[in-house]
């Protein structure tokens, strides 16, 4: 396998927040870098019910994960699944649930922690963390440039074809102090601050890179029903492919087909919804990608 691709996945950032709050991603829209679309999430717009459409590309009523308190081994083919099975080389910065789900349940906080597994049939190269006391005053979670860099590590180390990162810490700021304040406009400004420079060197080492969330929130920070601030949310993408018009809605269900055909990788049966984007007809120019000359001898890094 010889593409790559990145997806960053920003936990619980409804549409609003994204496109008022992050000026880089918006700057690289501005640019042509990026397309943006909105993306609904599949119902209930709850964290792992969604990470498991995800990657699965099927909603909670066939995957069956009907909420946190409900994480399981999926039965379901995935993303990581079928990269491995085309030959790609996986790996995963982010909460245990992705372990759980795509791995090995239940999580064992030694030898699930971190793990380097070069003939799994699912993920490679993981590195988890569980947010373990989590509560509404002490988020526990790691701070994002930690991952980012952790995700970058895995690039260069191991050289994947899928990385797959998610991070809960906007999610956490959301559901403790809501939408409309100060923190909340600071904790997102940081974050698109902390992610910008890893999308340029992303880039260059040659990944297209989707950036999105898994739900939205609404304006007293919950989600898990159907409201439009609970479902939907962005999706940035950097890359050469063609997508839909800028006014079309993404389902869920679509970002598991795409990402595999994307990647050269065999689109599962269960996968019946149909990828958003596809190939180009002619290259887009691009200042963050390497031109040809440096993809074959001195690359920037
Ligand atoms: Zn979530």
């Amino acid at each position: 396998m010889n593409n790559k691709l990145l997806l960053i996945i920003l936990d619980g950032v409804p549409y609003r927040n994204f496109r008022r709050l992050f000026g880089n991603l918006e700057g690289w829209v501005d640019s042509g870098e990026a397309r943006v679309w909105k993306l609904r999430s599949v119902l209930p717009s709850i964290s792992a019910s969604c990470y498991a459409s995800i990657h699965t590309g099927v909603a909670p009523a066939e995957h069956g994960c009907t909420g946190n308190g409900n994480v399981f081994k999926l039965s379901h083919k995935d993303v990581f699944s079928q990269v491995r099975e085309a030959g790609g080389t996986t790996g995963a910065v982010a909460h245990s649930f992705w372990s759980q789900f795509f791995n090995r349940h239940p999580f064992d906080y030694v030898r699930d922690i971190e793990y380097d597994e070069p003939d799994n049939a699912t993920i490679n190269h993981g590195r988890f963390h569980t947010m373990t006391g989590y509560g509404h005053d002490n988020q526990m979670t790691p701070s994002d440039v930690d991952l980012f860099g952790t995700l970058t590590n895995l690039c260069l180390r191991f050289g994947l074809n899928y990385g797959m990162l998610h991070t809960c810490t906007l999610d956490s700021m959301g559901h403790r102090f809501f939408h409309d304040c100060q923190q909340m406009d600071h904790a997102c400004f940081v974050m698109d601050e902390m992610l910008a420079p890893f999308v340029t060197k992303w880039r260059q080492l040659g990944y297209e890179v989707i950036v999105t969330a898994d739900h939205g929130q609404d304006e007293r920070g919950h989600h898990g029903g159907r409201s439009a601030l609970q479902q939907e949310t962005a999706l940035y993408y950097f890359g050469t492919a063609e997508g839909p018009d800028k006014d079309d809605v993404i389902d869920q269900r679509q970002l598991a087909p795409t990402i595999l055909d994307r990647l050269g990788a065999p689109i599962a049966d269960t996968m019946t919804a149909k990828p958003f984007l596809k190939k180009a007809k002619t290259q887009r120019p691009s200042l963050l990608w390497p031109a040809p000359d440096l993809e074959r001898g001195s690359r920037r890094t």
